[in-house]
């Protein structure tokens, strides 16, 4: 289940480890240098339908690649998954599931170009937020 117009299912020499239903390579275009993607070998959008096999794989990968960034490049890693149906597909958004894995470091360029402006936006938790968002998970 591939779909030939989709970047991530028609890569072939970029994919630097894989496993059984998973892959990672470099990103490109990407935000860092050592910034991974990990996808599922299957085109699919929504990761809330990965297989138990493939959220296995897929994690056996992000973990590997987080942890041998941290050893050999930095102080820490993010890892990141968006799903933003309403932006089209384009060279910064695909539509097929994947994973961000990228280095950081003290201070790093991703701090001080964006990230160090989204602290300001953390607010302290309402109660009442709480139990919304709790009802939200928990009611049928
Ligand atoms: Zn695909």
């Amino acid at each position: 289940m591939t779909d030939s117009n989709c970047p991530f299912c028609i890569l072939n020499d970029r994919v630097l480890k894989e496993n059984k239903q998973a892959r990672a390579f470099l990103s490109n275009p990407r935000k860092v240098p050592g910034h991974f993607l990990v996808v599922p070998k299957r085109h699919i959008e929504k990761p809330w339908e990965l297989t138990t096999e493939e959220l296995q794989d897929i994690f056996e990968l992000v973990f590997f690649i987080e942890q041998r960034l941290v050893d050999k490049l930095g102080q820490g890693a993010d890892i990141r998954q968006n799903y933003r149906p309403y932006l089209k597909q384009g060279r910064i958004k695909v539509d097929h599931v994947h994973f961000h894995v990228y280095p950081r470091y003290k201070d790093d360029y991703l701090e001080q170009v964006s990230e160090k402006y989204e602290t300001d936006l953390f607010t302290d938790l309402d109660p009442e937020e709480n139990d919304d968002f709790s009802r939200m998970l928990n009611d049928d």
